[in-house]
């Protein structure tokens, strides 16, 4: 048999970020939903918004504002 398991470039269930991975943008809304639900005072993160990362190909929630551009 040659059909080796480590040949085939998989992709990663994780990031090299650290940051949690979702395989896509409805999972990540959906999580950002829960998140957002469950908000409560004086809690300073709270991811925002959804964004598609170029490293693993997934999707990521952050805390940060898109920044305006200047
Ligand atoms: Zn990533």
């Amino acid at each position: 048999m040659s059909r080796g398991r480590a040949s085939r470039p998989h992709r990663p269930s994780t990031c090299p970020s650290g940051k949690v991975r979702f395989r896509d943008r409805i999972a990540a809304n959906l999580a950002l939903a829960t998140i957002q639900r469950r908000d409560r005072p004086g809690r300073e993160k709270l991811e925002v918004r959804v964004y598609r990362c170029s490293d693993c190909r997934g999707f990521h929630l952050t805390s940060q504002r898109s920044r305006a551009a200047r």
